[in-house]
């Protein structure tokens, strides 16, 4: 969205007339306007339809403080973003004003934050990533992404509502976890369709109470507005049928995590870059810099893809998180994970998917730092190494020297460093905004300086 000329706030508000209109014939009272903070945590201001016009042209209130709010709702008051003036303006963007089906009554919107003089808020995240994206389309080239959702289902115990207490007991991936729950696995079908997602799959995933669902790729603003929008509605129907939603990495200390896989492809003039070139497996030139750009700056990107304490309890090897710095075929135990489809699909399918990164994410923020990565690679023809095949944590540890196969940061303090000392990463987001990720990371860090694994799982689970 451009600076906000006067003509501009009254087309907005003409046409969020119209929408209001639409959204009270259909019993809308009124619109939930969100945007996720540094943390990953989604924040949120609502205005009644009737009001929305003038949200529209002139914005709704909210605080710069929310850039440096942590996890737990604490904030960072020495730093420049936690003060306790100032004010920003939401503005909901109108071209994805949706009814929340899940939330009768209730649209949403999510919102770009613009300064009171109508200029961007440079630490706005999804305006980050509409520009990345506006600069990427200048040279060419398209993005298509897809978020996966993995989420554990918890049934309160009314003695102690905020412990996991899985709502299931049967088979990891078995047809009767699905039996158990087909009520609610409905509900989360239906009102997704019904807010305008489109889920490709469900399925129960590996640990107990644990699902995960996948939706249809789509430009990557939209990919991070269906990441806040989807968890919403997962959460509500859970609420209806006395469920509880975790969308932390962890659900418990000893559990596989909740990964928040990122799958991407590369597109030229309706050309799939992930395949039909000459690199390996098909991958063209530009698909395989793209692809190893993301690889080179995998450290310094999980700042933004794992951003919490926690995301390092589930980012061990052998649990198919991605845990070392490599890329396979097929392979689940590699960061980076190549697919490419069935034969006869190959060009419309192949696609590069990070497994590394996880569901406390800013989707914006983890979107812009992959694609500011890819580009790179393409700028600099950057060439994949050898691809893994199986576990890397199985070879010697000489080999996988010898190959470049790196674990990945094994916190988040060495993730934050990697990521201040990444010059293309600074770049992209600008030095207000790295230093304000970094300034989070870092008190999030402090929080759980003393913390066992129990006591972080127990305060983040519950949090995005
Ligand atoms: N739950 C695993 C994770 O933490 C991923 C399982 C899968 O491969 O889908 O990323
Ligand atoms: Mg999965």
């Amino acid at each position: 969205m451009e600076n906000l000329t006067a003509e501009r706030r009254h087309h907005r508000a003409e046409r969020a007339g119209t929408i209001g209109a639409e959204l009270s014939a259909r019993d809308i009272i009124a619109v939930a306007v969100t945007w996720v903070d540094t943390s990953g945590i989604t924040r949120v201001k609502a205005v009644p339809v009737q009001r929305f016009p003038h949200a529209a042209a002139w914005g709704v209130g909210a605080a710069p403080v929310f850039d440096a709010f942590l996890l737990d709702d604490s904030i960072l008051t020495e730093h420049f973003a936690g003060g306790p003036t100032g004010d920003l303006r939401l503005y909901p963007d109108l071209d994805r004003v949706t009814v929340l089906a899940a939330l009768p009554g209730w649209a949403w919107a999510p919102a770009d934050r613009y300064t009171q003089s109508g200029t961007a808020h440079p630490r706005d995240s999804r305006l980050l990533l509409r520009r990345l994206v506006d600069e990427f389309g200048v040279d060419g080239w398209t993005l298509r992404t897809a978020i996966e959702f993995e989420w554990n289902v918890s049934r309160p115990d009314p003695g102690d509502p905020d412990r996991f207490r899985p709502a299931t007991t049967a088979p990891a991936y078995g047809m009767a976890r699905l039996g158990e729950l087909s009520g609610y696995l409905r509900d989360v079908v239906s009102l997704l369709r019904d807010s305008g997602v489109a889920v490709e799959q469900i399925h129960p995933e590996y640990e107990q109470g644990q699902f995960e669902l996948s939706v249809a790729a789509s430009d990557p603003v939209r990919t991070a507005d269906t990441a806040v929008l989807v968890r919403e509605v997962i959460r509500a129907a859970g609420t209806a049928h006395g469920l509880r939603s975790v969308f932390g990495p962890m659900a418990a200390a000893d559990v596989v995590g909740n990964g928040g896989h990122i799958h991407l492809s590369l597109w030229r003039e309706g050309v799939n870059q992930m395949s039909g070139g000459s690199g390996p497996f098909g991958i063209t030139t530009a698909g395989q810099g793209f692809a190893a750009g993301v690889l080179e700056h995998l450290p310094a990107l999980l700042a933004l893809g794992c951003p919490s304490v926690a995301s390092y309890l589930r980012l061990r090897p052998s649990a198919w998180a991605g845990a070392y710095r490599c890329w396979g075929l097929e392979n689940r135990e590699a960061a980076l994970r190549y697919i490419s489809g069935s034969v006869g699909e190959h060009e419309h399918a192949g696609n590069i998917e990070v497994k590394a990164f996880d569901s406390a994410a800013n989707p914006y923020l983890a979107l812009a730092g992959l694609l500011a990565a890819g580009r790179a690679g393409i700028h600099g023809e950057a060439v994949l190494p050898e691809p893994v095949a199986g576990d890397p944590d199985r070879l010697a540890p000489e080999t996988r020297a010898a190959r470049g196969i790196d674990p990945l940061p094994g916190s988040l303090a060495d993730a934050v460093a990697a990521f201040e000392s990444d010059a293309v990463l600074g770049a992209a987001l600008g030095a207000e905004l790295v230093d304000t990720i970094a300034a989070v990371r870092r008190g999030e860090i402090a929080l759980f300086a003393d913390a066992t694994p129990e006591q972080i799982t127990a305060a983040s689970r519950w949090r995005y």
